[in-house]
């Protein structure tokens, strides 16, 4: 079911016919004059409507042509995508095909280039592929220069920034698609089929036409939070020394909150353990952010790598604000239902964070940057 076919030496797009009396005169010039071929095999054209709506062609007789069959839904997510695609101000081209160097063949469901040279290959897969399969195809984009974008109706897809994929959902009701972007939790070897509509698996969820014309505004990136300023959540709570029986802050975990800058962006969670390394890089930055001082107004004692005698060894630790007792990790969990967000500070979240930081799949996943465009200023008229 194809929304192109071949008018004389010229590709002719179904949906860049506007209106329904230009499709009906289409087809009735089509009927006498019989000038309109399939792209595929060159067989004769019939002009169709799908069950959704969608204008497209169809062979005459199917005969010897070996082309696949389309869903009703994989046609209308097309449409939806070229139609963006020329909002966004690109030019759109459906069921183009192209080879590779090494003779290698893809034909991209719609194309989307620019000055002849950027080019992003909009795949729906709305039957299976194998996740492999996913990632070969992905190959013979990379080798042909253009970057592949695939909307997927299975969750088995690779999570990258490499194989940009998300999973596309289909409304019945309202006729709408919309893609789903990966939360953290999401880890599509873990999750079943059945299970791939839970909320907490998804971050995001935008309309089709809107994600496709944001994807090619620069919209969409891959790890968002780096190289952000951020705001540093410190949550602690309060307990009484073993020692000196004075009351103490400890500091539970730590929170990197990317969503209030990054509308829908994951937050990267930690705690003080993660920065405890050898070479003492993760205890410098963590005291030089998280400066004793600045603990203290809060009640809470320094983080400093301490001896404990439970564990036989140092390590990077709570300690009390009065006499500086270990206050053992050990304890974390019993009072880890009492802790609050006490104060915040503002980190520049580069590398110098991120390789201490166990919780990398809160950044290793998509962003749509789903924030309104700025309204323009108020332009005066002269005079
Ligand atoms: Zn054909
Ligand atoms: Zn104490």
């Amino acid at each position: 079911m194809p929304l192109k076919c071949i008018s004389g030496n010229q590709e002719l797009f179904a949906f860049n016919i506007a209106s329904a009396e230009d499709w009906n005169e289409l087809r009735a010039r089509n009927a006498q004059d019989r000038y309109l071929h399939m792209h595929c095999c060159g067989a004769g054209v019939i002009l169709k409507t799908s069950k959704l709506g969608t204008r497209y062609f169809s062979h005459v007789r199917k005969g010897p042509c070996l082309s696949a069959p389309e869903s009703s839904e994989h046609l209308r997510a097309k449409e939806i995508i070229a139609t963006a695609v020329q909002h966004a101000g690109w030019v759109a081209r459906v069921e183009q095909s192209g080879q590779t160097n090494d003779q290698r063949t893809w034909i991209a469901d719609v194309l989307a280039s620019r000055g002849g040279k950027t080019a992003i290959a909009f795949e729906v897969q709305w039957s299976r592929q194998a996740f492999e399969e996913t990632v070969r195809r992905q190959d013979v984009y990379r080798s042909a220069s253009v970057r592949g974008m695939w909307f997927m109706r299975q969750h088995n897809f690779p999570i990258s920034k490499e194989i940009p994929a998300f999973m596309l959902t289909f409304d019945e009701v309202s006729g709408a698609f919309h893609v789903l972007l990966p939360a953290p939790s999401f880890n599509p070897l873990w999750i079943s089929a059945r299970d791939k509509h839970r909320p907490e698996y998804w971050q995001q969820r935008v309309e089709l036409g809107r994600f496709v014309e944001g994807a090619l505004q620069g919209k969409l990136r891959f790890a968002p939070q780096l190289g952000k300023m951020l705001p540093l959540d410190v949550s602690a709570a309060y307990t009484n020394c073993w020692r000196c029986k004075k009351t103490t802050g400890i500091i539970i975990d730590l929170r990197f909150a990317a969503s209030r800058v990054q509308p829908g962006a994951a937050d990267v969670t930690a705690s003080i353990y993660d920065f405890d390394d050898d070479d003492g890089h993760g205890s410098t930055l963590l005291r030089n952010t998280l400066h004793p001082n600045l603990l203290a107004q809060h009640g809470i004692g320094p983080i400093k790598p301490r001896y404990s005698r439970t564990e036989g060894h140092k390590y990077l630790s709570n300690g009390c604000v009065h006499c500086d007792a270990l206050q053992g990790r050990f304890f974390d969990h019993e009072v880890a239902y009492d802790a609050q967000s006490i104060f915040s500070v503002d980190v520049l979240f580069d590398d110098q964070w991120t390789r201490h930081l166990e919780d990398q799949d809160a950044m290793n996943r998509w962003w749509f940057d789903d924030m309104p465009a700025q309204p323009l200023p108020m332009l005066s008229e002269p005079n």
